[in-house]
């Protein structure tokens, strides 16, 4: 018999239960005992819901109190010293502690000296942030937290047959970070690592576990060739270990690792089908006989229905082969999807039928396995046709194809994403409509997004005011955001982004072929969750979505206003995209809506507009060999949304967070004229990538970090501003923050203001 199972299960809740309880511990209104109680009914009710789905074997150990990394450190005794308790035994709050900074205060931000957080980070190419664990040189490993056992416990307790989940030693080790002695290669702390998992494996086979996974990811990376070789000498250690192991990959394709992946001394393997279906046949002839393979047929990273038909096939040529030896799975842990569809009460019943959350995604796993169990059964026949049914209708649906939308992409030429004259002629002609002096000074884009506004928006949304009360209320903050810049000093203004609550949905809300869950979150770290929009069919901007607030706050001053827009690329990477056409074509729908706003916003008299792209670097695809196909469609749309104006109208970008040298060349294509970017928090080393390529456009260079309340003063900017004109010609150089302020307050926002205004002043009087 084939077997149905799950790679975890999101653990936030339904209602963001585990949101609520942690941010209520965290204020003090929610004490341990109630904390740990949410944490036990929801684990609960998770289990439940996937044993109902008709899934065989659930899984223990994706249920963790802020990030399931976090929980691995604590469980190997990898605490850093700044968090160490005295009586040496980790608690809730060392969790937390090294999680959100020892000293947390209310808004959930550490600060105070002593224990800042531990680093934050993406988790593969996902929108997942997990803690970088932070070694030592000299690092010890113990088992120190009993979590993992005591849930077994309780799976058992509540008649479940499980299967505990572990981050496997490999990837442990790839996600964390030596501290301090930077030689030091954090390989050889496998040996030290080992028996810790050998540990754990004993308790689990005393608690009467057979089936253990092991997460793997890293083996659909690109790996160095000693790690390739480590994998070989960890498992063949834990051989020695009980318990059968499952080892599990996904995100990508094994490729150069399948070999190695396949033959690893254990009981079983799990591969992505969906993100790399290429490797079916490979694994097939190359899996020894002995092994039992999981397939992940059903997508764990989007929202859409699985085709039961098409992957039923997939499954029965496996079974052909494999027979006893097959499994069925989501591609990956459900973590990365929404909880439950049938909580969804506002989408209408022809979008519903598309979509799957994690619920659903669980009953496609088991339906498919019953389906190669026992083919007859009329339930699973009942389920193959309804899914053909659907998906037949989906093929035809107006309400995705759009004649109109087709033929606009069908028409683009090489011309259309080429501005008129190279950047070196343009700039002339911008320089001298735009009348700026040097070292221009300006910001992001959002100013402080205060409670007024977001009461404004939700009295708004709930018909409490009227479209003309929500428009006045908005011009009153744009006036007030206008006034502030022109006492500033500011050079080139913004209106401030009072009218959006996010910086994608804003945009997503007003195109043709969005559509929006109510309660579809997504953990993204920690108690934070995001809700992104469903891309479902192609894509149109029926009017223009900005032109009017950028023409009013233009009427207010005699300054630049600068166009704020959200690029192509972002508004796809913080989306659920399609899977029935390509990223790259969905990119390209959105860069000619994009662009129409551009074009309008020239037509309005809009002489600076900038185009957001901060997940351009996040968009790049694990492997290295698909980097460059990724980069040319997304520097070409970005380049497609931007290229529509005249020469003498200025191309803005913006990116955060972004780690530039690898990909330096492709911002350089994307033409931009101006690229603000990141940086004060490296002490502009970032500008090293700017420097070695000779980027050649203007370029503003992050000199304060927004994401913390603390105002630099101007004497710290100063020296950023006067090392980055050491590498960046002072004619290119603008001087603006790091990225967006609608996180902060007004007072420090301009206090900090003032202070990066007089630093510009300052470094023009010196180069004058
Ligand atoms: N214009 C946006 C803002 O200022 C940019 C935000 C971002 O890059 N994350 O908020
Ligand atoms: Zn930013």
């Amino acid at each position: 018999m084939a077997l149905s199972h799950s790679l975890g299960f999101p653990r936030i809740g339904a209602d963001r239960e585990l949101k609520k309880a942690l941010e209520a511990h965290w204020k003090g209104e929610l004490d341990e005992s109630g904390l740990q109680a949410v944490g036990r009914q929801l684990r609960a009710a998770h289990w439940q819901l996937q044993k109902d789905a008709g899934i065989d074997l659930l899984p223990v150990g994706d249920f963790a109190w802020y990030d399931q990394v976090l929980t691995h450190s604590l469980t190997f005794g990898v605490i850093p010293e700044r968090f160490r308790p005295h009586s040496g035994k980790p608690s809730l709050e060392t969790l937390f502690g090294m999680a959100r900074g020892a000293v947390a205060n209310n808004s959930g931000v550490g600060c105070c000296g002593g224990g800042h957080a531990q680093e934050l980070t993406k988790w593969f190419d996902s929108n997942y942030h997990y803690l970088v664990p932070e070694f030592s040189a000299d690092q010890q490993f113990q088992l120190s937290w009993q979590q993992l056992f005591e849930e077994v416990d309780e799976a058992h307790a509540l008649g479940h047959s499980v299967k505990p989940v572990l981050i496997g030693p490999r990837t442990y080790l790839w996600l964390g970070k030596v501290k301090g002695d930077a030689s030091f290669d954090k390989l050889e702390l496998l040996e030290r690592l080992l028996p810790v998992y050998g540990e754990i494996l004993q308790r689990l086979a005393a608690q009467g576990v057979e089936w253990v996974q092991i997460d793997e990811p890293i083996l659909a990376l690109d790996l160095p060739q000693a790690w390739k070789n480590a994998f070989e000498r960890a498992y063949n250690l834990l051989q020695r270990d009980p318990g059968k192991k499952l080892i599990a990959t996904y995100f990508a394709g094994l490729e150069d690792n399948l070999g190695l992946a396949a033959n690893l001394p254990v009981d079983g393997l799990h591969i992505d089908l969906v993100r790399a279906p290429e490797q079916f046949s490979s694994i097939l002839d190359r899996l020894p006989a002995y092994k039992v393979l999981s397939l992940g047929v059903v997508n764990g990273r989007n929202v859409w229905r699985t085709d039961l038909q098409q992957t039923l096939a997939i499954l029965q040529q496996a079974q052909e082969r494999l027979g006893e030896r097959l499994w069925v799975a989501p591609s990956c842990s459900l973590l990365h999807s929404p909880v439950d569809l049938n909580r969804e009460d506002q989408l209408d019943s022809e979008l519903k039928s598309w979509l799957a959350f994690a619920v659903q995604k669980c009953e496609e796993v088991a339906l498919l396995t019953t389906a190669l169990n026992d083919p007859q059964n009329a339930k699973v026949q009942a389920a193959l046709a309804q899914s053909r049914a659907v998906q037949a209708r989906r093929a035809q649906s107006p309400r995705i194809h759009k004649p109109a939308v087709q033929a606009r992409l069908a028409a683009i030429t090489a011309a259309d994403s080429q501005r008129q004259s190279p950047f070196v002629q343009r700039i002339e002609q911008q320089r001298a409509r735009l009348q700026l002096p040097a070292l221009p000074t300006t910001t992001i884009g959002s100013f402080p997004q205060t409670a007024a506004i977001r009461l404004a928006r939700q009295a708004f949304k709930a018909g409490k005011l009227s479209a003309d009360e929500y428009t006045a209320a908005m011009h009153g903050e744009i006036r007030h955001a206008v006034a502030v810049q022109e006492n500033l000093g500011l050079d080139v203004l913004v209106h401030g982004e009072a009218e959006r609550n996010d910086m994608v949905e804003y945009f997503a809300e007003q195109l043709d072929g969005y559509a929006f869950s109510r309660f579809g979150w997504v953990q993204s770290y920690g108690s934070r969750c995001v809700k992104p929009a469903l891309i479902y069919g192609d894509l149109s901007r029926p009017r223009p979505m900005t032109v009017e607030w950028s023409r009013y706050a233009q009427t207010l001053t005699s300054k630049v206003m600068k166009g704020m827009l959200t690029g192509p690329v972002t508004m796809l990477m913080w989306s659920f995209p399609r899977e029935d056409i390509s990223r790259e074509q969905q990119a390209r729908q959105l860069a000619l809506a994009i662009r129409d706003e551009v074009v309008d916003l020239e037509a309005a008299g809009i002489k600076i507009v900038q185009i957001d792209e901060a997940a351009f670097r996040e968009g790049l695809p694990l492997r290295q060999a698909q980097w460059q196909g990724y980069l040319d469609w997304a520097t070409e749309s970005f380049r497609l949304a931007a290229c529509g104006v005249r020469d003498e109208t200025q191309i803005h970008t913006h990116m955060c967070y972004s780690e530039f040298n690898d990909v330096i060349e492709s911002i350089a294509a994307m033409d931009a004229d101006v690229i603000t970017i990141e940086t004060s928090r490296s002490d502009m080393q970032l500008l090293q990538a700017f420097e070695a390529f000779d980027y050649p456009s203007d370029i503003g260079p992050g000199v304060y970090d927004i994401h913390s309340p603390r105002v630099p003063d101007s004497a710290e900017m100063l020296k950023l501003l006067r090392k980055a004109a050491r590498r960046i010609p002072a004619e290119r150089l603008w001087v603006n923050p790091d990225c967006g302020l609608k996180t902060r307050a007004w007072p420090e926002t301009e206090a900090a203001l003032v202070n990066m205004v007089a630093a510009a002043r300052q470094l023009r009087a010196e180069l004058a």
